[in-house]
């Protein structure tokens, strides 16, 4: 599936360049002169990038693009500001409006090329995989799989739906019964002693990795998840 840039920029020759260019590269490119149009093209399409010119002669590209932040369907497409000022605070403004990324003019074509790679590539990660990354642990939460320094670690169902609950809330104490309620699910009735039973589990498991200190029992309250030990 060929990606889509949406490209918003007011100077004809400008747009057909980058569009001649994208396309040559494989891209679906589809053009704005204006704010108002960028907005009409992305209501027909959400594209998978977008560049946004700095001055547009119906709004400033700023603000278009805290527009698209502010939507929800818009708000994770990245975006690559294009901007003849090439002040530094300038740009920043750029950046805390919600670009990805900036561009100076005059446009270099290999350097747009890179820098859209770039974000796709990390939008993509995004998209496609759910991951949890906390210290040396990487827990990808659609294959279900746990990573230690990279090497795969094998856990049961239930020492993983724990430790997926530990990665999920950071540095917050837990105690037994509400691992039950969130983990087991209210419904069951088990006692407060099997929560022990798979902090334990878990915690041998991790020990082969030297990584058990990651949950830490907290006396009189319960377990806490903690990366940064
Ligand atoms: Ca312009």
């Amino acid at each position: 599936m060929k990606k889509q840039i949406l490209c918003v920029e007011d100077e004809a020759g400008i747009r057909n360049m980058i569009r001649f260019s994208l396309e040559r590269e494989g891209y679906t490119v589809v053009e704005a002169a204006n704010a108002r149009e960028a907005r009409s093209c992305v209501a027909d399409s959400l594209p998978d990038l977008m560049l946004i010119d700095w001055m547009l002669p119906d709004f400033s590209g700023p603000e278009l693009i805290k527009r698209f932040r502010r939507d929800e369907l818009t708000r994770d497409i990245p975006i690559i500001m294009l901007t003849a000022k090439s002040e530094e605070e300038d740009m920043i403004y750029g950046l805390d409006a919600g670009a990805d990324d900036y561009l100076g003019k005059p446009v270099s074509l290999k350097n747009l090329s890179a820098r859209i790679k770039a974000l796709l590539r990390r939008s993509e990660g995004f998209n496609d995989q759910r991951i949890i990354i906390a210290g040396r642990l990487q827990l990808n939460q659609d294959a279900h799989q746990l990573r230690i320094d990279n090497e795969p670690v094998h856990l049961g169902t239930t020492e993983y739906r724990l430790l997926e609950f530990f990665m999920q809330h950071p540095g917050k104490v837990y105690s037994r019964s509400q691992l039950l309620d969130f983990v087991w699910g209210q419904t069951t009735y088990i006692e407060e002693r099997t929560v022990d039973v798979h902090v334990l589990r878990l915690r041998k498991t991790l020990k082969q990795y030297n990584a058990e200190q990651v949950i830490q029992t907290i006396r009189g309250a319960g377990y806490l998840f903690n990366a940064d030990v």
